[in-house]
């Protein structure tokens, strides 16, 4: 059985507020290899066991290709490889390119996209490539059949405008109360932006917004999802904001239980 792949996507180029998202993937990666924790996941999967978590190291910038032509190329030489890819980010941007490749794959393909916000605008800052944008540019590309996000907590009047414009399903935190079941009819792609939790459990991102889902939450909805993972980013964390690592061991938590589930679908 083929591992699941893990790939870091260094780049914040197209970060709104602040620069530090990619810093991430070497303090993920160190909080998934480090010894105050096991690698086996609550659903009873051991990720230790070899060849089960196959890390292809990260994306290489060099400055001068374009960067979503290097981000496209690398996700395209895991996917043909045949396992479930997870990205360690890298900010929201990176999502656009990885997505270009995933519907390569996918005919079915819905978006379970967790955040504090929608990521929709139809360009900001007059950057179409910011990371507040990913969402329209992978809607006007027809990259998803579905979009739902989930989490969200600072939708503008523009951002409604969008999300009515694109057809996306929205349960936004206020909605987020209990326990809540998702309704899921295709294979999913996974995109997690940190910020969806609450800066409570995880401070280190450059956007905090409060009212977020807990860890807990997010989780269990991971665990809940009853369709194929064929592939999930971790994006937005920030080490530059965090508090003792908090929030690298939460990215490091998250990562395990995707891989987890991704393992038992395959099994
Ligand atoms: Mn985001
Ligand atoms: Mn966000």
């Amino acid at each position: 059985m083929a591992g699941i792949s893990l790939l870091g996507i260094p780049n914040d180029d197209n970060s709104s507020f602040m620069r530090g998202p990619a810093e991430a993937p070497a303090h993920i990666r160190r909080e998934l290899q480090s010894d105050a924790f096991n690698l086996w996941t609550e659903t009873g999967v051991d990720l230790g066991v070899p060849g089960r978590l196959a890390d292809r190291g990260d994306v290489l910038f060099d400055g001068t290709a374009d960067p979503w032509k290097l981000i496209e190329r690398a996700v395209a030489d895991a996917l043909d490889a045949g396992a479930p890819l997870i990205s360690l980010g890298g900010d929201h941007a990176i999502t656009h390119p990885i997505m270009r490749v995933v519907r390569r794959h996918q005919p079915r393909l819905t978006i379970v996209h967790i955040d504090a916000h929608p990521d929709i605008y139809q360009s900001f800052q007059g950057n179409p490539r910011s990371h507040a944008s990913p969402f329209a540019r992978i809607m006007e590309d027809g990259l998803a059949d579905h979009l739902l996000q989930v989490g969200l907590r600072t939708i503008n009047g523009h951002q409604r405008e969008q999300q009515k414009r694109y057809g996306v399903d929205v349960l936004e935190a206020r909605a987020c109360t209990g326990d809540f079941q998702l309704d899921l009819h295709t294979p999913v792609y996974l995109s997690i932006d940190i910020d969806g939790l609450d800066p409570a459990y995880a401070p280190g991102v450059s956007h905090r917004e409060p009212g977020g889902l807990s860890t807990r939450q997010v989780i269990n909805l991971i665990q809940a999802i009853d369709q194929p993972i064929v592939a999930a980013d971790v994006v937005e964390y920030n080490p530059r904001c965090d508090v003792s690592n908090i929030t690298a061991v939460v990215a490091a938590k998250l990562v395990k239980e995707i891989a987890g589930m991704m393992v038992m679908q395959r099994i």
